[in-house]
């Protein structure tokens, strides 16, 4: 494919083709940044340079192969491998393997993540005998966070007295020696927090000129995607590196700036053209990606923020349908107009799960969404969260990894020492730490010379610890010479962890020996591929790929379609057909706790602006009347995002509940899988009107073949033959439950084709089969 410039438009074009010096893309949602920043890479690269001086920086590891593989087709794969592609965390991550050893890091350093550091944090405000309800340990970690994106490290906050003060007079006075003990801790460990990935890279090219040097002359060209959201430290490493050749390209939007509650600085791309001269800009109008009434729909909210750039953004693309809004009474109904409206997309049109996308503010909202959509028998995946990787059976195996590859790995260890259990006690381990600290020692050193020291451990214990050891070691050996897979299923043979939790024999159990499995499938996948790539299939390589991975990145690999659930911070970037917005409710959407100042609220809005424009040809906008919050029924108002929005590009759908006793057979699963076009709108009747003036007149009717059935009837298994609508989830006495697929013929002929999860699709006779509705 070598015709790529003919497949952009012309400002994409001068942007793709531009060569040397500074330059921004300054850009609305979906007009083609992405696709620029590919090109200009494939272009770069067929103009002679080599893919080793370039260096991309990608907000997810997944764009970044996604980015690779385009770039693949246009310059050849075996040429577009060599580029320096991914996440700042990752390639950061690959330049301190190679140069930590200047700041004492070993080479396999270990990647904490956030459950790692909150355990140690735990552990150090416990050792300091501190009130664990004043200083909370994730409350800590992300002060710990703020200080090392602002490169505060341990001893410039001692010599900041306002620092200092501001933690005092909020109760911490101990804070700074916490963070010492972190870094300490981290340090001696062998181990690096994702904020120390940048910070300690920092320090490097700080510290070190001729590293610094070796790195500027090596990326020749720098580029950047998403660039409106890095934060300082991000900032800094990307100025230093330009700063030899300045060849450095950065696309973004300000529109779709929502990580400044993690240190992301808008003003790293509002200040670009004051760090460079001579800075070419690019602006990009076209949105290609989503209809008209999406486009317009979510400009009109955007243009509510004070704080932006002026852009435009209109698109060439057909009008489409009005953006859909859906009021549900409860969170459980909201989940499942949303099940029912994909499986009915998806029936209607033809469509697969993949192009679905459900999008929420916070990860709990998913459980309703999952549980309706596990109803409806539709694949999904959940992206973010308690993801697979940070479920505990699969952190104990990785901890056992984790530590084989690097024993000092202090909070591996930890987790693993006593489990399963082999005698090895609290009080053990606690004799152990101190004497780790005093000796500077890590504990799997100590361990490892407990006959020279004496720790007043009885004979028993000894043995025990020996024998810990003992495996260990074994494992080391073993993964010298196998690839990963082969390592870690010895692993899992060798701690017997699968006997232990099958021990309990609950279903918990089974679904954790099932994500033993997967885990299992992971690595095999990931061996597989590897190999056919001639590439590093080792152990290491693996758990740094599941380190760095982002939430994102951790899908399960299984290729049938399905639909995705996030946040919409995951979501940036991508792009979806449909798209279902879910939880539009004040206090939840714009979050309570970002209410309080404009820039906050601003910061919300542009998130909404994220989620609307992710949506190629349909986006729903869902909100609830009642939501538990906290474990209470609380009422809920219409997020105000919905009231921004211009009305004429909205369409309301909302159904009236049922009368409980007129239509007691009619629960609310069957409204969202009544076909739209047998909704009759007649009258208004929502509670909480949107908008007084404009609130829809629209009222629910029952298809006519829908008939009221007694209430003893209701609950006999046998009570229907002709009032049945496709989409129904029923239960047959002899298949179990099914899906009512399609209807056929009328009254004593009315047939129904169902698709039973145990035999599969069966053409019934209404009339005979032995149906509920569940
Ligand atoms: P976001 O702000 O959401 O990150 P973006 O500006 O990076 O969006 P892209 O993802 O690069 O936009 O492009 C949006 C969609 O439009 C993609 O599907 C892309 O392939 C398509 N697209 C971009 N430019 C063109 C073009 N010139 N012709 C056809 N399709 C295009
Ligand atoms: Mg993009």
């Amino acid at each position: 494919m070598n015709n790529y410039l003919e497949n952009l438009n012309e400002s994409q074009r001068e942007a793709v083709v531009h060569k040397d010096g500074p330059m921004i893309i300054i850009a609305g949602a979906g007009s083609g940044k992405t696709r620029v920043l590919t090109y200009r890479i494939a272009h770069l690269m067929n103009q002679g340079i080599d893919p080793f001086n370039i260096l991309s920086l990608t907000f997810t590891n997944k764009a970044a192969r996604e980015m690779k593989d385009r770039i693949g087709t246009v310059v050849g794969y075996s040429e577009a491998k060599n580029l320096w592609m991914g996440t700042f965390h990752s390639v950061f991550a690959r330049i301190l393997r190679s140069e930590g050893h200047h700041l004492g890091f070993p080479s396999n350093f270990t990647i904490y993540d956030t459950q790692d550091s909150v355990r140690l944090i735990s552990s150090i405000i416990k050792e300091m005998a501190l009130d664990k309800e004043i200083y909370k340990a994730k409350k800590v970690l992300s002060r710990i966070s703020s200080f090392k994106n602002s490169l505060i490290t341990v001893k410039a906050y001692y010599n900041d007295p306002e620092l200092k003060e501001a933690d005092k007079m909020a109760r911490q006075p101990k804070m700074g020696e916490i963070y010492h003990q972190y870094v300490e801790r981290c340090f001696k460990a062998g181990a690096m927090d994702f904020d120390d990935l940048l910070l300690r890279t920092n320090e490097l090219l700080t510290r070190f000129p001729e590293v610094l040097a070796k790195y500027q002359d090596r990326f020749k060209y720098i580029l950047v995607d998403e660039y409106q959201d890095t934060n300082h430290s991000q900032y800094l490493i990307v100025r230093a590196l330009a700063d030899r050749f300045q060849n450095i390209c950065v696309v973004g939007d300000d529109s779709q700036s929502i990580y400044a509650f993690r240190g992301a600085n808008i003003q790293n791309i509002l200040n670009f053209q004051k760090n460079y001269d001579d800075v070419k800009i690019f602006k990009l109008e076209q949105n290609y990606r989503s209809s008209k009434n999406i486009v317009e729909a979510a400009n009109s909210v955007i243009e509510k923020n004070k704080t932006k750039l002026d852009k435009e953004v209109w698109t060439d693309n057909s009008e489409g349908s009005k953006v859909k809004v859906m009021r549900t009474v409860t969170e459980v109904k909201e989940g499942r107009f949303v099940a029912n409206s994909i499986f009915d997309n998806k029936m209607n049109l033809q469509l697969q799960n993949s192009e679905f996308a459900v999008l929420y503010r916070t990860n709990a909202q998913s459980r309703a969404i999952e549980d309706a959509l596990r109803e409806k028998d539709i694949d999904y995946v959940i992206y973010g969260g308690l993801s697979f990787y940070q479920r505990k059976e699969i952190k104990d195996i990785l901890s056992y990894l984790r530590l084989l590859i690097n024993p000092n790995d202090e909070e591996a260890l930890k987790r693993v020492i006593n489990y399963p259990a082999r005698g090895i006690g609290a009080t053990t381990l606690d004799k152990l730490s101190v004497a780790a600290n005093h000796y500077k020692k890590s504990i799997f050193e100590l361990l490892c010379s407990l006959n020279k020291i004496d720790l007043n451990l009885n004979s028993g214990t000894k043995t025990k610890l020996i024998n810990f050891v003992t495996m260990i070691k074994h494992f080391q050996i073993e993964a010298q010479s196998k690839n990963a897979f082969d390592v870690t299923d010895f692993v899992v043979k060798q701690t017997r962890i699968v006997q232990e939790i099958e021990k309990d024999g609950t279903p918990e159990g089974v679904s954790k020996v099932e994500n033993i499995q997967e885990l299992l499938n992971a690595i095999k996948n990931f061996t597989e591929e590897q190999k056919e790539k001639e590439e590093d299939d080792s152990l290491a390589f693996f758990l740094e790929d599941a380190a760095l991975a982002s939430d994102l990145d951790k899908k399960a690999k299984d290729d049938s379609p399905k639909v995705s659930l996030m946040t919409i911070h995951l979501a940036k970037g991508l792009e979806f057909p449909y798209v279902y917005i879910v939880g539009l409710e004040e206090n939840l959407f714009p979050s309570a706790m970002s209410m309080n100042t404009r820039s906050e609220l601003e910061e919300e809005r542009r998130l909404f602006y994220v989620a609307l424009t992710r949506a190629e040809k349909q986006a729903y906008l869902c909100y609830s009347q009642n939501r538990y919050r906290w474990g209470k029924l609380v009422d809920c108002e219409p997020s105000r995002f919905l009231q921004e929005i211009d009305e004429k590009y909205l369409e309301y759908l909302t159904v009236k509940a049922p009368e409980p006793i007129q239509n007691k057979f009619i629960n609310e699963d069957i409204f969202g899988s009544v076909p739209q076009n047998k909704i009759r709108f007649k009258k208004p009747i929502q509670r909480t009107p949107i908008k007084k003036s404009t609130a829809p007149k629209i009222e629910f009717q029952p298809p006519k073949n829908l008939k009221k059935v007694s209430k003893t009837s209701a609950t006999n298994s046998n009570l229907f033959d002709n009032n049945i609508v496709v989409g129904n989830v029923v239960n047959h006495t002899k298949f179990g439950k099914g899906e009512v697929i399609s209807l056929e013929g009328s009254g004593a002929n009315q047939k129904a084709e169902i698709r039973f999860a145990s035999v599969g699709v069966k053409k019934l006779l209404l009339q005979f089969a032995k149906l509920s509705i569940i």
